[in-house]
């Protein structure tokens, strides 16, 4: 067994001498440095060149006693596991030293040499072990912290909570507040009605251990009742003797400006940055979604308009290329003006257009087309010091339940365009047969 080096605090000498009789029994080779107080103790330590491996301390010195030996040896000597001696089997007392930061206890007139040696030596691995738990604490608050992350904890047996401070607050409470919710189930109703099954879904697989953590993502209701998005993650850590969960712990995220953030990327990805308009890929989305739905009901039509602008490239070659894109941004909000807020318009490519008209019949897609020609053919934009007036041509179809793809569809109002073009432009045609060979006539 190594040696220690070993500072004992003991203002009695009996007390003391038996103490380092017991010690050299032990039959180490220890170094013991004897003080008889605390401020012996101080001058000692400031005469060290590194900390000893333990403190004896008795706690009745002539210049402290209780437990105010402890707190004050404690802050004197950082680093250094303290074992309190005291007189008497007073076990109350005993824990209360341990409370306040000594790794044990003795009591000295059952001393032996063994268990006096067995007390220093679990003392020092003590220390240690709550020394890296301390530090594991730190740095996990640290993570906590610098990670905008909140912690909760859930007792499953009576539905009681805690929340730490920021949580609570990032959702317009206090602590102390009355209003808060006072379960964690009200504090689960709180959750959008959107994302109720999603998050009771992942819960319900981590408490029948299907999922080793449960996460979900999930708006919460703010104080003053809008929605929070929040990220949660956490599990079960204590289970009773039927396999019943009882104690959740977790941490919690503010995710709302992640959330914003992703909305617009996706907004921007779905859009022409041109004109805002829906781009050709999320246009075939919506028009996908509106075949399935043309597919499944009898009673259901959808119209689609091509557009294309009649001689766009004279517009450029004479006013340049920014007056032209100054007309295509007018020409599309020119139209939206004249589209319901069901109607999805997006630009295909270059001055090409198409519009998606959700339940309406051909006829009604017709008139539409027609108000938006007469629209365009109205429209004025400002190009050199002139108003510059253009046209467009268009061709009218619906989509149709045996289509196989929405493009069939497209590709009939393309053709109607097609012939809209050859026969003098700014006209709205249409397909007359569904099928085959079709005869454009214009309206
Ligand atoms: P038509 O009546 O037959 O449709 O004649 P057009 O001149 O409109 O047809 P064409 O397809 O020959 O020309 C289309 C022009 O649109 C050519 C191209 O430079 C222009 N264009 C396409 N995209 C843009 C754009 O983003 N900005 C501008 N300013 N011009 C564009
Ligand atoms: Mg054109
Ligand atoms: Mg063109």
């Amino acid at each position: 067994m190594p040696a220690l080096d070993i500072i004992l605090i003991e203002d009695e000498d009996g007390d003391a001498g038996l103490i380092r009789y017991s010690l050299k029994l032990s039959g180490g080779d220890h170094k013991v440095t004897w003080l008889t107080s605390l401020d012996a103790l101080r001058q000692h330590l400031q005469s060290l060149d590194s900390a000893a491996d333990v403190i004896l301390l008795d706690l009745n010195l002539p210049d402290s006693t209780g437990l105010d030996t402890v707190y004050r040896c404690k802050a004197m000597a950082r680093g250094t596991p303290i074992v309190v001696l005291t007189g008497h089997d007073d076990m109350d007392f005993s824990l209360k030293a341990l409370e306040a930061g000594a790794q044990d206890y003795l009591i000295k007139n059952q001393l032996e040499a063994d268990s006096l040696l067995r007390a220093m030596r679990y003392a020092m691995e003590r220390y240690q072990l709550e020394h890296r738990l301390q530090q594991s604490e730190e740095l996990m608050m640290a993570a906590i912290e610098g990670g905008n992350l909140s912690v909760w904890e859930w007792n499953l047996n009576d539905d009681t909570y805690f929340n730490s401070e920021r949580l609570v607050n990032t959702l317009g409470f206090q602590q102390d507040d009355p209003e808060r919710p006072a379960s964690a189930s009200q504090w689960m109703s709180e959750i959008h009605p959107d994302d109720q099954a999603a998050f009771h879904e992942a819960l319900e697989q981590h408490l029948t251990h299907q999922t080793k953590r449960y996460q979900s993502e999930f708006r919460l209701k703010h104080k003053q009742g809008h929605w929070v998005w929040q990220f949660a993650s956490g599990h079960v850590v204590s289970w009773d003797s039927n396999g019943k969960p009882e104690r959740m712990v977790g941490i919690q995220q503010d995710i709302s400006e992640r959330k914003a953030m992703e909305e617009q990327l996706r907004n921007l990805a779905m859009q022409d940055p041109l004109t805002g308009l829906l781009n050709r890929r999320s246009f075939m989305q919506a028009m996908n979604q509106e075949h399935a739905r043309v597919k499944r009901r009898v009673d259901y039509s959808a119209g689609i308009l091509m557009l294309d602008i009649d001689h766009f490239k004279q517009v450029n070659d004479t006013y340049g290329h920014a007056v032209g894109d100054n007309v295509l941004k007018a020409f599309a909000s020119t139209i939206l003006g004249n589209l319901r807020e069901n109607d999805v318009f997006g630009r295909l490519g270059g001055e090409e257009f198409a519009i998606l008209l959700p339940d309406t019949p051909l006829e009604g897609a017709i008139s539409v087309a027609e108000k938006v020609r007469a629209s365009v053919e109205a429209m004025r934009v400002g190009a050199d010091g002139k108003r510059l007036g253009i046209t467009t041509s268009i061709g009218v179809d619906k989509l149709r339940a045996e289509d196989k793809r929405p493009d069939s569809a497209l590709a009939r109002a393309d053709k109607a365009l097609y012939k809209a073009k050859q026969n003098g432009r700014n006209w709205v045609y249409r397909q007359e047969n569904g099928m085959g060979e079709q005869l454009a006539t214009p309206i």
